[in-house]
């Protein structure tokens, strides 16, 4: 859905300027999914914006449900054949409107440059970034089919395939129409993005003067395992990292997670907990320990007894720390699983 776009047809055809709030109230409170379904658009518009702005960017190629019916991904198809995911995360805790709140994990290209070793999409490569319109439409997905349930959408997380600071503009852009009171209406606090470490991207994201939050793929206490889990650590090693969060904390005073998936045998020893402390001694500073789905023949899972022995360590060195829940493992839909195919 492009809003500037719709702008122009409405110009460009003469038609009053009430006309886009109508449209905008039709997609972004209704939920319409086609344009016939704004009943107070004339006949002739909705015939233009039919031709013209298709309600969605993106096609659904494929819907999967996971097993408990917490979590929900759809793989898009685009108009020149690129794949995306979009998961849904259905969370067991109360939310603003009383349901338990309801996550949509987006992605901000079409594959990813970063080549990860934990991750399907950089193990696919890096086909090209998405655009501020395609991820709104991958949200707008689940806002329609939420409201037939009664539901909404409270958080977005910049959590699946791409790597958002290597589509910042776009990114930003994407985030103002979550956030914007005309459209999406979700409150900035209620944005995530998730990095893989990017400095330039976080330095810059500090001073745009937005509430959303900020997370960091961190995944290794050193950096000798970290360049073997993550390149991007080669050109952005730990301490330049760490000393672009403390700018972005300096800058924003918020909250930062740092993801930590726990691996066998590579990060998840004692000896890596004891590590992890020593960088997690600020304020502001929270990590994520996140379970590993395998995605690798290189890379095993963590045990439980292991998970819960780090988490621990951690816990007991006053480190601010969760274990956060995975959703749709058996769906490819948890994290590091997104690959943009087809099953
Ligand atoms: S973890 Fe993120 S940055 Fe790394 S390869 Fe996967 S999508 Fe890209």
């Amino acid at each position: 859905m492009n809003v500037q776009k719709i702008n122009q047809i409405l110009s460009e055809n003469n038609f009053p300027k009430y006309r886009l709030s109508q449209v905008l109230d039709g997609i972004f409170k209704q939920f319409a999914s086609s344009w016939g379904e704004i009943t107070n658009l004339p006949k002739e518009l909705i015939e233009i914006l039919e031709k013209e702005a298709p309600i969605s960017s993106l096609e659904a190629a494929q819907d999967f449900e996971a097993l408990p019916k917490d979590a929900a991904k759809i793989l898009f198809k685009a108009k020149d054949g690129n794949f995306a995911e979009t998961v849904l995360m259905k969370h067991a805790d109360k939310g603003e409107s009383g349901g338990g709140r309801k996550t949509v994990c987006i992605s901000s290209q079409a594959g990813c440059a970063m080549n990860c070793a934990f991750c399907a999409t950089g193990q696919g490569g890096f086909f090209r970034n998405l655009t501020a319109e395609e991820m709104l439409d991958q949200v707008l997905h689940y806002c329609r089919i939420l409201k037939k349930q009664g539901e909404r959408v409270n958080n977005i997380v910049f959590m699946g395939m791409g790597e958002p600071f290597n589509n910042y503009d776009n990114v930003i852009a994407a985030i103002k129409l979550f956030n914007g009171a005309e459209y999406l209406n979700i409150g900035m606090r209620h944005i995530s993005v998730s990095t893989c470490g990017i400095v330039p991207g976080i330095e810059k994201f500090a001073k745009e003067n937005i509430q959303a939050n900020l997370a960091i793929s961190l995944h290794a206490p050193t950096d000798e395992i970290r360049n073997r889990l993550m390149p991007v650590n080669v050109a952005f090693p730990i301490k330049k990292l760490l000393a672009a969060v403390d700018f972005y904390i300096e800058k924003t005073n918020r909250k930062v997670m740092f993801e930590y998936l726990l691996i066998d045998g590579i990060n998840d020893s004692d000896d890596c907990a004891q590590k992890l402390i020593a960088l997690m001694q600020k304020k502001l500073y929270h990590v994520n320990l996140i379970k590993y789905h395998s995605t690798s023949a290189a890379l095993r899972v963590s045990s439980q007894a292991r998970q819960t022995k780090f988490f621990d360590i951690l816990k007991k060195a006053g480190v601010s720390c969760t274990f956060r829940r995975s959703f749709g493992e058996d769906i490819q839909a948890a994290c590091g699983q997104l690959s943009g195919q087809r099953k």
